[in-house]
């Protein structure tokens, strides 16, 4: 068992090995992640345990656990966000082996490379879990303050700005 996680991996070497990659990731170092959030701090945990099941299918079973720092839609700061991710991942080479894994795989396409970054899939695993608009459980904001808010941005952008002939006017009175 590796405590370290390897930078790249054999998905199909590691199936046929019945191996187990167990270890962590800095969420700092995942850069297509990172857009996503507030803060790029924490470690991803990880657990790979790879197989072949009863059909010769090659298969990751993973486990994915972190907390991520994102940004509350509401009061704008920084929140944490749990994920913990438990699935099957099932390995593929082309898009037809695709239809035939199991409903409950998810495919994980690593095309013609038998070499892959481990990081690139962990990555498009936490993308897939981001809430699509995160917001604080409890009110963040008093609702009051919220819509006031809200009123006074919606007042500047209607005001009238002083018109082309407003200043014309004043250039001629000159
Ligand atoms: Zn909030």
């Amino acid at each position: 068992m590796h405590q370290k996680l390897p930078v790249e991996i054999e998905p199909l070497k590691l199936a046929k090995q019945g191996q187990i990659l167990e270890g962590k990731l800095s969420v700092a170092t995942l850069k297509r992640l990172n857009p996503y959030l507030a803060e790029n701090v924490g470690e991803v945990k990880v657990r790979l345990d790879f197989g072949f099941d009863a059909s010769h299918k090659p298969y990751a079973k993973g486990q994915f656990g972190t907390q991520l720092m994102v940004t509350c839609e509401r009061c704008l700061k920084a929140m944490p966000f749990d994920i913990k991710i438990n699935n099957t991942l099932g390995i593929a080479k082309h898009e037809h082996q695709v239809d035939d894994m199991p409903s409950s795989y998810e495919p994980w396409l690593i095309g013609e490379e038998s070499v892959v970054f481990l990081a690139d899939m962990v990555e498009d695993e936490l993308i897939l879990a981001l809430p699509l608009v995160a917001k604080h459980d409890s009110a963040c904001l008093p609702a009051k303050a919220w819509q006031t808010e809200v009123l006074e941005q919606v007042e500047e952008d209607a005001a009238p700005t002083s018109s082309p002939f407003d200043i014309l006017a004043s250039l001629k009175s000159k």
